[in-house]
């Protein structure tokens, strides 16, 4: 009951703030429109029970004229209830997509923002596959939702009108049983009832298990084609390893996961659906023998009997709605429990950032360079890796920063271009001062390749010219004339070019802090030398903070900064440089 309520809750918090947002008139008056059309939709019903009494008696009296004008009275009411279900339909669909709508705006604003979807994944895996959380989960949670709590709507409508009906229909013919009547007031919804309620019960014994085998189900499918997309990805580095049998044999072994689980649902489902189905087909049969006894007494005519037998009906299948859709709210409750668990995620990677202690880069007016204070870097876990005491990095100047590999110093960068907030002190930055990080490996969009290079400007947000003189610059005149030209540009350009567009971007876009992590490290030397005097020039006044391990790196730079092994972690520590003899 308490999980029963608390998932009650959780729905209403994921599906209040729609009804509250900028959509809130379309969203409120389709909302009411859909209830509106499914209440009268109940109403028809209710019509249609006492229109059986009459056709039903007009049948056994043969009475010709009432029969026509019975099948007439039919036909118009068809006509309404057909227009009622097909608007239900549109307008509930309609409400849907623009629920979905708001609903993915909204989650993709806080999974982009601010680093945290990067925090997210550094945290754990909380949240598996958010690609799944927002193009599915969002999808199911808006249709369940509102086909589910229609659903439950329309089944209370419809138990209260019928009950009524039924308690009227119970005393107008009291039970004859062997030959007497017994008085038992309402024995008809009695009859109902405890008929459901057995239903009910046998379904939630027999069914309940089906909840976390759905979730499973899902979840196992994403692993899935989470890691088949991986591969896709890597296929170059599979391809050259000769990585086949072992990736084959890793998504056969978690497809065989899918499989297990499946076996285990069918095996459910199986005992449910032989449940079901016989309850529904002796639904059929059951409120003929509940009132048999009166009708054969003579109490009722056949119009009585079929009236009884579809209100019977009517209540009943209101009351077994749970039954019928135990599937879907199994589904439901499995899809509230992945969205609570992205939810849980978002907010955590928000705390990442917010909740001290934290690295703070802060924007200060009137400062002239980029100052670290007391700076400990540390692992999302809490350990530390780098240390830097205060170091004042002023506006034109060049630093390297060296240490072996897995000192720190990536992570040290991410904590000064401020994705990294793991970790205390404080690294102040010039007010309006934009500060660029370029790692190893850049990324591109997949499209054209001018938009490739303006990322994150928007496509087409830079001149053409001026993006063929930075490639010219870098040294790819040949992808000039490919501006236009769409492709998975990470996956078809070598890692050496992918470094020398890297730079071009730099070029296009140019920084006040230029963080250079490895970033021409799979270049010629003479190439990268080329790269750096570019840069020296085009960024006149901009600071450039450089990780490398080439030592012709140092020519181009007048400042170092070495990591070096302290107790348990690195501190970074000022080098002082002998000049080089002439
Ligand atoms: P460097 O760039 O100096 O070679 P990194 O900054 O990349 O080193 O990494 C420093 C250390 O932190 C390494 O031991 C690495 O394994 C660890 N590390 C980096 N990122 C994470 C992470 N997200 N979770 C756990 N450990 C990490
Ligand atoms: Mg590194």
């Amino acid at each position: 009951m308490q999980n029963f309520l608390s998932t009650i809750a959780t729905i209403w918090r994921l599906s209040l703030p729609y009804f509250r947002s900028e959509d809130r008139w379309p969203a409120r008056i389709l909302l009411a429109a859909v209830v509106a059309l499914e209440l009268s939709g109940v109403a028809i019903h209710v019509i249609l029970n006492q229109w059986y009494n009459r056709f039903y008696n007009t049948l056994q009296d043969r009475d010709w004229n009432a029969f026509v004008s019975a099948i007439l009275f039919f036909c118009v009411l068809v006509a309404i209830y057909t227009v009622l279900v097909v608007y239900q339909v549109y307008l509930n669909q309609w409400l849907q997509i623009r629920w979905r709508r708001w609903m993915t705006q909204n989650y993709l604003r806080h999974w982009l923002s601010a680093a945290n979807h990067y925090r997210m994944q550094l945290l754990g895996d909380a949240a598996d596959n958010p690609d799944q959380r927002i193009a599915e989960d969002m999808q199911l949670f808006v249709q369940f939702t509102l086909s589910i709590s229609i659903g439950i709507l329309n089944s209370i409508v419809t138990l209260c009108s019928f009950i009524v009906i039924l308690w009227t229909l119970s005393a107008r013919a009291p039970l004859h049983l062997f030959g007497s009547s017994v008085n038992i007031p309402g024995y008809l919804v009695w009859a109902a009832l405890i008929y459901a309620a057995i239903g009910t019960t046998l379904t939630h014994l027999i069914g309940r298990k089906l909840i976390p085998l759905n979730f499973q189900q899902q979840r196992l499918e994403a692993d899935f084609r989470f890691n088949l997309v991986r591969t896709r990805e890597n296929s170059e580095q599979i391809a050259a390893l000769g990585g086949e049998p072992a990736e084959r044999e890793g998504h056969l072994n978690r497809f065989g996961l899918v499989v297990g689980n499946w076996f285990a649902l069918m095996q459910r489902q199986k005992l449910l659906s032989f449940f079901t189905q016989s309850y529904s087909q002796a639904s059929v049969i059951f409120p003929y023998i509940v009132v048999s006894p009166t009708y054969f007494s003579g109490a009722v005519q056949l119009g009585g009997l079929m009236q009884t037998a579809s209100a019977f009906n009517s209540v009943q299948s209101a009351l077994s709605y749970f039954i019928t859709s135990y599937r879907s709210i199994a589904e439901w409750r499995a899809v509230v429990q992945r969205l609570t668990g992205f939810q849980e995620a978002l907010a955590a990677g928000r705390a990442a950032a917010l909740t001290p202690p934290v690295i703070e880069v802060v924007p200060r007016e009137g400062e002239a360079a980029l100052t670290i204070d007391h700076l400990k870097v540390r692992l999302p876990k809490g350990k530390l890796i780098v240390g830097v005491e205060n170091l004042a990095l002023r506006a034109g100047e060049h630093v390297l920063v060296t240490g072996p590999s897995g000192a720190g110093k990536s992570t040290l960068f991410r904590a000064l271009g401020g994705i990294w907030p793991f970790g205390s002190g404080r690294v102040t930055v010039p007010k309006d001062a934009k500060v660029m990080l370029l790692p190893q490996r850049p990324y591109f969009p997949v499209g054209t390749l001018a938009a490739a290079v303006s990322f994150p400007a928007k496509a087409g947000a830079l001149d053409n010219a001026r993006i063929a003189e930075a490639l010219v610059a870098v040294g790819l005149p040949d992808l000039v004339g490919r501006l236009g030209e769409e492709a998975h540009w990470n996956r078809m350009l070598s890692l050496g070019e992918q470094q020398r567009l890297g730079i071009a971007h730099v070029l296009l876009q140019p920084p006040d802090y230029l963080l250079l992590d490895e970033a021409t490290a799979s270049l010629d030397e003479a190439a990268e030398a080329a790269l750096y005097r570019l840069l020296q020039e085009r960024l006149k006044g901009a600071t450039i903070i450089s990780i490398g391990h080439r030592s012709t790196l140092g020519a181009f730079h007048g400042r170092r900064i070495a990591l070096m092994a302290a107790d348990e972690f690195h501190q970074a520590r000022e080098v002082t440089l002998v000049p080089a003899a002439e």
